[in-house]
């Protein structure tokens, strides 16, 4: 549906996107997730025709976005990072407008234009100026814009920048809605946001695609390993004493809690070994009860960190080659 080729783009000395390359396939939701300045909107603004790349290729349903621009921009719907509104026009007009752009048939425009209304609860200022209308209108118009006539792919720059909680659940919720029958991708700088709508995600730092998964498959095979915490009712030197025994332990820490009497352990494996069983088993040989066990699953927040380099321990720079289609 989209295949990015080797994308490059340079601000004068500046590589703001490097050697970008990836596929979008139809019916799903992606996510693009990375830090301010990571390349986001420049990408896009490419993908979508608004800015030329160095180097590279975009293809949208096999047209080429620079050599047949009108076939590829047909097919898709774009809400950029500042949506370019008419302030001395009013939804309606702009959506008028708009609709004629976009060549939708006189005949449709009517419904089509309801329905997007209806779909952005816009109806309250349908007639008032742009210019008179609060962050969350404006960007539910330029939204409104964006999917106006359905489009195949509908691409949102962070399209939930500027809204207040209420109004970042109800476009959430328009976007799910959109996801059903469209291709959507989405940028965003807010991990909640992909977990909450994505059925992928991409990250990107410093212009280079470091991971693109599933929300939940990032957390796994980045830390290409199994962590559990144990709580344990026993002074930690004699859990120390059962974990040093333990084979297929990759490591283990220790740490003292406010239960009275316990410790927890943190135990890491290979993905692979469950050690759940075995470490019941030996702290039961040594009369030292667990009484609790949970799986300490990688958040997305720490995935994010690890591939954009900007925790401690990441080595900055080196790209996370995400394993796909284990387990
Ligand atoms: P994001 O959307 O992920 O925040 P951008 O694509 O806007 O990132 O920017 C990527 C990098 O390119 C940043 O370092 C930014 O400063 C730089 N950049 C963006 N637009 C321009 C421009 N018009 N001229 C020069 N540098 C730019
Ligand atoms: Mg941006």
């Amino acid at each position: 549906m989209i295949e990015v080729k080797n994308l490059v783009k340079k601000y004068g000395d500046h590589l703001a996107v490097n050697n970008l390359s990836f596929i979008i396939e139809p019916g799903k939701i992606y996510g693009f997730l990375g830090p301010n300045g990571a390349g986001k909107s420049t990408t896009m603004n490419i993908i979508t025709g608004y800015l030329a790349a160095t180097e590279g290729q975009v293809l949208i349903n096999g047209h080429d976005i620079y050599e047949e621009p009108e076939a590829a921009k047909k097919c898709i719907g774009y809400l950029p990072e500042l949506p370019p509104l008419y302030m001395d026009m009013t939804p309606r007009e702009y959506l008028e407008f708009a609709s004629d752009l976009k060549g939708i048939k006189k005949s449709e425009k009517r419904a089509k234009i309801d329905e997007v209304v209806r779909m952005t609860g816009i109806e309250e200022v349908f007639n008032r100026l742009i210019k008179n209308l609060s962050k969350g209108y404006k960007q539910r118009v330029g939204l409104a814009q964006a999917i106006l006539g359905f489009p195949e792919i509908i691409i949102l720059d962070e399209p939930t920048v500027g809204l207040d909680p209420k109004q970042i659940i109800e476009i959430r919720e328009v976007i799910k809605k959109l996801g059903k029958q469209h291709t959507v991708i989405l940028s965003t700088h807010i991990m909640q946001e992909v977990s909450a709508v994505c059925d992928e995600v991409m990250i990107i730092a410093k212009g280079e695609l470091v991971a693109k998964d599933t929300p939940n498959n990032l957390g796994k095979h980045i830390q290409g390993s199994n962590t559990i915490e144990a709580l344990i009712q026993a002074p930690d030197y004699k859990v120390k004493a059962i974990l040093n025994k333990m084979e297929h332990i990759h490591k283990f820490e220790v740490y003292n809690v406010p239960e009275e009497g316990c410790v927890k352990a943190v135990v890491t494996t290979g993905m692979e070994y469950d050690v759940r069983e075995p470490l019941f088993y030996a702290c039961a040989a040594a009369k030292c009860p667990i009484v609790g066990m949970q799986a300490s699953e990688m958040s997305l927040e720490d995935v994010f960190i690890k591939v954009t380099g900007s925790g401690t321990d990441a080595k900055k720079g080196k790209t996370v080659s995400v394993r796909k289609g284990t387990k």
